[in-house]
């Protein structure tokens, strides 16, 4: 026999389980069937295309049974599917693998632990048995292999493992039930869990119980206990029963079954297609993102299957990286069930039932957007990877563009581009937007002074995404994207100026001369604005330059080489801080004037000073001569 440790995390996962799922205990059961329909799923596969599995004799089941004499209450948990052998058993159940589920784990603090909501969305899978046990026993043989190995744990520090030996292939796990998990060794306790939580599950999920006759009469009556075997599910592939059978109720349940989610989900898409491409797809969008929706190794939440065998849960290229929030299956006629990773990347048939599931769920969510407000809650979950989409998927920008939504400086909330083309000026060419960090900055920045002046919408591009996306979509129908945060972005409304007097050069140039020598290499260039009303100073990126906010992101993405890209200083010469730095002799004054005009056109940005202390020097100077 040896002994293990549990991984920190998982110590921490069953911290966290015990204390903030006490309240739906049951579902521990859900889990564990679960995890007995996968074991099913995935040696079922095996028979049907492996040789050397080929000659198995597979009878897929699940059996509970439960003692609940003096010998104590439990319950137990017996499927003949794959099983675990000694490393599976010490990495599987010992280790948590995905550093999506880590990471979540490690920003949980303080009330969200208590959240049953957040961590029934990651799954809180086998380990869920100790909120009802104190003591949990695995007993698992691989398919294809002799030993067979016992699997013991307390759940406290780690477990115990040991050789034994198995008749079966299979798994037994069995809970030597706590004071908490007394309620669940009794027959209609278990029925109504599993009907409530498993009855969709495909393979057949027997309870056996002992049913007390009596026979004879007065002294000679006497208890004949039978044991009793009695199938609780249906067991047929949810998907496949008629679409006009199922209610809204049926999808809700089996989407629990299925997702770990506790909540229904926001909204499914059931997919019967037969004739020149026959499949069926049963997608549903989780009322909250998963967890793990910004990692690379996120889960993917799509399972294939073909003819009803599960092929794999583990395939990211079901549907686009952006859509990889949904969860549900994609079942499939037309493939052979040998089919390679290699295969399914590049194969026809599942390839036309991508796309046409793409279609199908964008389209589905262009209806959910006539509903205001059921929108900004799906959009609030999910507006991020959609975004993403707008970029990446060209052959649905059509849908896409519909569905994105933005900030914008004319309205609260969010705006369709449609919206904001509708609200446009009779003669406005394009679609103007201003990226940063922060709305409350963006909404009132000198960037925008003179659109807001000239009353015309400017889009707040908050997210950081949106400064590659909106410049690589580059336009929304006849509408181009234009940044407001770059020098030329003013010029196509410079025009209608031209009533207002040219500055006159002459004596212009010496003074913008003057302000450059003072910035040095702060600044690429000094110019007179055409977009600032109130504000004296504003800095931008040149036309082809990446802006502050890209150069951010690009560092923060580890690219430390990029050269230090410099800004334009832009200058309202009909500001009064001008007019009177232009009659100014004293140099040390015009200095700081300068400088200031510079940082305070920095901090507007969100910029860091390079320098603090300098910066309230010389705004102490200038406090102390003006006061
Ligand atoms: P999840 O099911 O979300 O992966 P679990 O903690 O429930 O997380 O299970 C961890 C792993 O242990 C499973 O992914 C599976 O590989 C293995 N496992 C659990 N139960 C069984 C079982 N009954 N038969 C075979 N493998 C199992």
């Amino acid at each position: 026999m040896t002994k293990h440790v549990f991984q920190t995390e998982v110590n921490e996962l069953l911290h966290l389980i015990i204390h903030s799922l006490y309240s739906h205990k049951e579902i521990f059961l859900r889990e564990l069937v679960s995890n007995a329909s996968d074991a099913l799923d995935k040696l079922k596969y095996l028979t049907l295309t492996e040789d050397k599995f080929k000659k198995i004799n597979f009878d897929p089941r699940i059996d509970i049974s439960f003692t609940d004499g003096d010998a104590g209450r439990t319950l137990t948990i017996k499927d003949t599917g794959i099983g675990m052998n000694e490393e599976d058993l010490i990495e599987h159940l010992g280790t948590i693998a995905r550093s999506g589920t880590k990471n979540f784990l490690g920003k949980l603090s303080g009330d969200a632990k208590k959240d049953s909501n957040l961590i029934g969305q990651f799954g809180v899978g086998f380990y869920s048995s100790f909120m009802v046990a104190d003591e949990v026993e695995v007993i698992s043989r691989k398919a294809g292999e002799k030993d067979a190995f016992r699997w013991v744990s307390d759940g406290k520090s780690g477990f115990e493992l040991e050789k034994t030996v198995k008749k079966e292939t299979g798994t037994e796990i069995t809970l030597h039930l706590n004071d908490e998990g007394k309620e669940f060794g009794n027959r209609w306790t278990i029925t109504e869990i599993l009907k409530k939580y498993s009855n969709h599950i495909a393979f057949p999920v027997y309870l056996e119980y002992e049913q007390s006759n009596f026979e004879g009469e007065g002294e000679n009556r006497k208890e004949i206990k039978e044991l009793k075997s009695e199938q609780i599910n249906d067991a047929t592939a949810f998907w496949k029963k008629p679409k006009s059978s199922l209610k809204k109720k049926d999808y809700n349940e089996f989407y629990q079954t299925f997702s770990n989610d506790f909540k229904d989900p926001a909204l499914y898409v059931h997919t019967q297609a037969e004739g020149a491409m026959d499949y069926t797809t049963l997608f549903f969008v989780p009322e909250k993102a998963p967890a793990d929706l910004f990692y690379a190794d996120y889960k993917p939440g799509v399972k294939l299957y073909v003819k009803r065998v599960f092929i794999t849960d583990d395939e990211k290229e079901l549907l686009p990286t952006y859509l990889r929030f949904i969860k549900g299956i994609i079942d499939s006629e037309d493939l052979p069930l040998n089919v390679s990773r290699e295969i399914l990347q590049q194969n026809r048939v599942l390839d036309n039932i991508r796309k046409a599931s793409v279609k199908k769920l964008l389209k589905t969510f262009e209806s959910l957007a006539k509903k205001d407000k059921e929108y900004l809650a799906f959009y609030k979950q999910y507006g991020r990877p959609l975004k993403e989409g707008y970029y990446q998927d060209r052959d649905n920008r059509d849908l896409l563009e519909k569905l994105v939504r933005f900030k914008s400086s004319k309205v609260d909330g969010y705006t369709s581009l449609q919206d904001y083309v509708s609200r446009m000026q009779e003669d406005q060419k394009s679609i103007y937007y201003v990226t940063g960090d922060n709305e409350a900055t963006l909404r009132r920045s000198p960037l925008i002074e003179m659109y807001t002046k000239k009353d015309i919408e400017v889009l707040i591009a908050d997210d950081e995404i949106d400064e590659i996306i909106l410049p690589g979509v580059a336009r929304f129908g006849e509408h181009e994207f234009k940044s407001v945060n770059r020098s030329n972005a003013g010029d196509e409304l410079k025009k209608e100026n031209e009533d207002e007097k040219e500055p006159d050069d002459k004596e212009v140039a010496p003074f913008i001369k003057k302000i450059k020598k003072v910035l040095g290499d702060k600044v690429k260039d000094v110019k007179v604005s055409s977009r600032l009303t109130d504000s004296p100073s504003v800095l931008v990126a040149d036309a082809d330059d990446p802006t502050f906010q890209m150069q951010e992101m690009m560092r923060a993405m580890g690219q430390f080489d990029m050269p230090d890209v410099k800004p334009i200083l832009e200058i309202n010469l009909d500001h009064p801080i001008l007019k009177k730095m232009k009659d100014m002799r004293k140099s040390k004054d015009f200095d700081n004037a300068t400088e200031l005009l510079y940082e305070q056109a920095l901090l507007l940005e969100g910029m860091k000073l390079e320098n603090p202390a300098d910066f309230v020097k010389r705004l102490n100077e200038v406090l102390t001569k003006s006061l």
